[in-house]
């Protein structure tokens, strides 16, 4: 795609805020150590938007104006608004691409696309994570090696209660033994998401140039295309009938 990918980072926010060891290592926040590397990339423009904002930052003009939504939240899930969520929601079905990091497996707005509860199991202990790339063709894995690792990691494991994914990009390994289907793909109406694994707020993993390698990917492939709008309803034949 040649065209400018418009992308809105946005995090809850909070814990950067509230905890000093995590305040060091994202002193901006997450959004912003994301939203800079994107913008050091080709052909995006990125803003960013906080849940403290009003409409958590999310204004109709604000979402009007983005191709791809990345969301970050973990303590204040339930701090989103319902109509921010369905605004949300409505964007994605209409084409806006939306990718969800991490912990946002629980957010309102990831769970109302996938329709199961998205548990897991978890265990924060600092492990090593090895990231297989499982789909080799893939837009998102441009530029990557058969796997990556992140040295440490809190663990994420199966079951996961998603459904299946239209495409799984990535399972994840840790020592402790669980694996993880870290990358997956869907499509939702018109709209693509993402869901990618790494990124707990202890660990400096939005600097890791493979995990930001795959978001910015991830974003050109969530990107809207230029499809036509599906036409519901009352039809009239085509042909003579
Ligand atoms: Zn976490």
């Amino acid at each position: 795609m040649n065209q400018t990918v418009r992308v809105t980072v946005w995090n809850e926010y909070r814990h950067e805020k509230t905890n000093e060891h995590i305040g060091k290592i994202y002193p901006n926040g997450m959004h912003n150590a994301i939203g800079d590397y994107l913008k050091g990339q080709p052909g995006f423009e990125v803003r960013t938007a906080t849940l403290d904002e009003p409409e958590h930052g999310l204004t109709e003009e604000m979402l009007d104006n983005t191709d791809v939504l990345i969301w970050w939240g973990h303590a204040a899930h339930g701090e989103v608004q319902d109509e921010i969520v369905d605004r949300v929601h409505a964007r994605v079905l209409d084409g806006m691409g939306l990718i969800c990091l991490h912990s946002a497996h629980y957010s309102k707005i990831f769970r109302k696309l996938m329709g199961t509860t998205c548990s897991l199991k978890w265990r924060e202990s600092g492990e090593k994570e090895r990231i297989w790339v499982i789909e080799h063709g893939h837009p998102i894995v441009e530029g990557l090696g058969e796997y990556f690792e992140l040295e440490h990691a809190e663990m994420y494991g199966e079951p996961f209660d998603i459904p299946e994914p239209d495409t799984l990009i990535f399972i994840s390994w840790f020592p402790g033994g669980e694996v993880f289907r870290s990358g997956c793909c869907y499509h939702r109406g018109r709209g693509k998401v993402f869901y990618f694994r790494p990124g707990h707020e202890t660990y400096p993993l939005y600097y890791d140039q493979n995990v930001l390698r795959v978001l910015a990917n991830a974003s050109r492939w969530a990107a809207p295309g230029n499809g036509p709008k599906p036409v519901f309803g009352h039809s009239q034949p085509l042909e003579e009938l």
